[in-house]
């Protein structure tokens, strides 16, 4: 996608003032992808550079997307990602059958990474999924889908938040049961 058609896309969202749960039934494969991380980067949560330690630091909203859709299924995730917090980047890797729905869960995940300050224990290791990092994931999925998830949810592991992330969009029905490559 043009970066010029995606600071419009951006901007546009930033000022609707809708928030429902929606998706683009037109759009397929990575071109889903790349509006749905559009999309989530203009939302409130995406503004803070908290989990960055790029210098200068990068906010969640203007961290690269980097994704790749697999020929054929691997054997464990549909969708694995990652943030690399030094480069500003996320990665996505995907399934063509992984679902619209977890497409979501994964890209939600990693940008609530670019969002949270990642607290070190006095041992020095990185507390990743502590809950700083639940909380803002709780936050961004009501932020991005409606969803109300169990309010024990910041108490939960972070696979369970993204399972359930996973689920209450796959309730919602409509496009979000769609293979991203269909
Ligand atoms: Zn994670």
């Amino acid at each position: 996608m043009d970066p010029e058609v995606l600071q419009a896309l951006k901007k546009i969202q930033r000022d609707a003032v809708k928030r429902e749960p929606r998706v683009e039934p037109e759009l397929s494969g990575m071109d889903f992808i790349e509006f749905e991380f559009a999309r989530l980067q203009a939302l409130p949560f995406a503004t803070t550079d908290a989990g960055s330690e790029a210098d200068p630091p990068i906010a969640a909203e203007d961290v690269q997307l980097a994704m790749r859709l697999r020929e054929r299924p691997a054997h464990w995730h549909s969708v694995t990602g990652a943030h690399l917090p030094e480069q500003g980047c996320i990665t996505i890797t995907a399934d063509p059958e992984a679902t619209r729905a977890e497409i979501a869960s994964v890209l939600i995940h990693e940008l609530a990474h670019a969002a949270t300050p990642t607290p070190r224990s006095p041992s020095g290791r990185r507390t990743v999924h502590g809950r700083a990092f639940r909380t803002m994931l709780v936050r961004a999925a009501k932020e991005a889908y409606g969803l109300d998830l169990d309010p024990e949810a910041i108490t939960w592991s972070s696979w369970r938040i993204d399972d359930a992330i996973v689920r209450e969009l796959h309730a919602l029905g409509g496009e979000w049961r769609l293979a991203v490559g269909s």
